[in-house]
């Protein structure tokens, strides 16, 4: 399941670094959550870090995206995929030679 933020969110700005997929984005008047991006820390973490930390417990299931582990396990490799294949940068060249 992917998880949504509700608008109990205080924009406390501490879920959106935490988030292993960058999921959280600011919306227009508080965080919201990509359902496309969310596998509730599936592949990264054994429990969804955002809600770890929010401080007014306002991050629940989102019903409109309610998945299996399996499917979740599946979108992370679909994402980790994606990420892989984007161009790296360059290294740094190396100093003193
Ligand atoms: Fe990001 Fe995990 Fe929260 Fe989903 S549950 S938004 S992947 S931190
Ligand atoms: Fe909103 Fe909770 Fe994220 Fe803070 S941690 S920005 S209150 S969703």
């Amino acid at each position: 399941m992917a998880l949504m933020i509700t608008d109990e969110c205080i924009n406390c700005d501490v879920c959106e670094p935490e988030c292993p997929n960058d999921a959280i984005y600011m919306g227009e008047a508080i965080y919201e959550i990509d359902p496309h991006k969310c596998t509730e820390c599936v592949g990264h973490f054994d429990e969804p870090q955002c809600v770890q930390i929010c401080p007014v417990a306002c991050i629940p299931i989102n019903p409109a995206h309610v998945e299996s582990r399996e499917t979740l396990m599946q979108k992370y490799e679909r994402l980790t995929a994606t990420k892989a294949a984007l161009p790296q940068p360059p290294s740094a060249p190396s100093a003193g030679v």
